[in-house]
């Protein structure tokens, strides 16, 4: 699994050769770290490969877009696949192994088992997105028996999945360590995600208003306001700048509960939907007030 940094990812379909594959790594007393992605990768993900790479010996990145975590209307269909481009960039940070399986190896006939999580997954995109985690915490499951990893990494950019796929594996005993890497942004400060490639040059200029909603949260809290209410109605106030957009929830929240704050007091998550032109963006901060 020495492979160079320029050479392509070794591409494996199939649960079995996958396993047969990783049990010679783990023999060979390697550490094997996870990047799951549903595809379309973007510098965010590459983030966490590089993550990986300097701690594990043997980095599986996979592929797979999962039709459970998307609700009826959702982007199921239309979700950027681009498996080419994929594997050349997952070639460029040296990643060993790229898991992309085929829907009839994931959810098999008969397929009946499903992950619920409940407290940390209820609020905000849980909300929003009936749903959504159940099919999340079921894939990140199956992907960590799968492959059976040391180390599984994930991005803050999905705050809230970070915090429901550790409290899955700590509510279910899972042998796994979870990182969570730091959002990567472009130069004017909109996170990257996949979904960004549906937004027309006109919505890309408007979901600005993410990223400086979240600016104005950190400096109000600078300037000493402590009022939860006070910063969210700042926040929207930024929002609605740019025309159409559609507030799905603006909120302060304790960052391990998730439960809204009234009064800021210590590190606290702002975090907010926002769909700019029927393309749904999510966006969060971690704040912390000084003494
Ligand atoms: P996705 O392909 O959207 O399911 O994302 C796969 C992983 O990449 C998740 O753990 C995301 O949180 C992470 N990720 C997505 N966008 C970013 C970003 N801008 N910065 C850091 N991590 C990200």
């Amino acid at each position: 699994m020495n492979n160079p940094v320029t050479s392509h990812p070794k591409l494996v379909t199939s649960v079995a050769q996958l396993r047969e594959i990783l049990a010679g790594v783990r023999r060979e007393g390697k550490r094997i770290g996870l990047v799951p992605t549903m595809g379309a990768l973007h510098e965010g993900h590459l983030s966490l490969v590089r993550a990986s790479k300097a701690e594990c010996d043997c980095t599986v990145v996979s592929i797979y877009v999962n039709p459970s975590q998307f609700g009826p209307g959702e982007d199921l269909d239309r979700y950027p696949r681009t498996l080419e481009a994929d594997l050349e960039a997952l070639a460029c940070c040296g990643a060993e192994l790229a898991f992309v399986p085929a829907d009839g190896e994931v959810y098999r006939a008969g397929h009946a088992t499903w992950v619920e999580v409940g407290s940390v997954a209820e609020p905000l995109e849980g909300r929003c997105r009936p749903g959504h985690f159940r099919g999340v915490a079921t894939i990140v499951l199956k992907l960590l028996n799968m492959v059976g990893p040391n180390v599984a990494y994930f991005g803050q950019k999905d705050y809230q999945q970070a915090l429901v796929i550790r409290r899955m594996v700590e509510d279910l005993d899972v042998p796994v360590e979870i990182r969570i890497c730091p959002i990567i942004r472009e130069p004017d400060g909109l996170a990257l995600s996949s979904r960004n490639a549906y937004l027309s040059p006109d919505a890309r200029r408007r979901s600005l208003v993410l990223c400086k909603s979240l600016h104005l949260a950190g400096e109000l809290i600078d300037q000493g306001q402590r009022n939860a209410r006070v910063i969210a109605q700042r926040m929207r106030q930024v929002i609605t700048t740019a025309e159409d957009a559609q507030i799905d929830y603006i909120a302060l929240v304790d960052p391990n509960t998730l439960e809204p704050v009234d009064e800021i007091t210590g590190p606290t998550l702002a975090t907010l939907a926002v769909k700019i032109e029927n393309t749904r963006l999510i966006d969060n901060c971690l704040l912390e007030p000084k003494r």
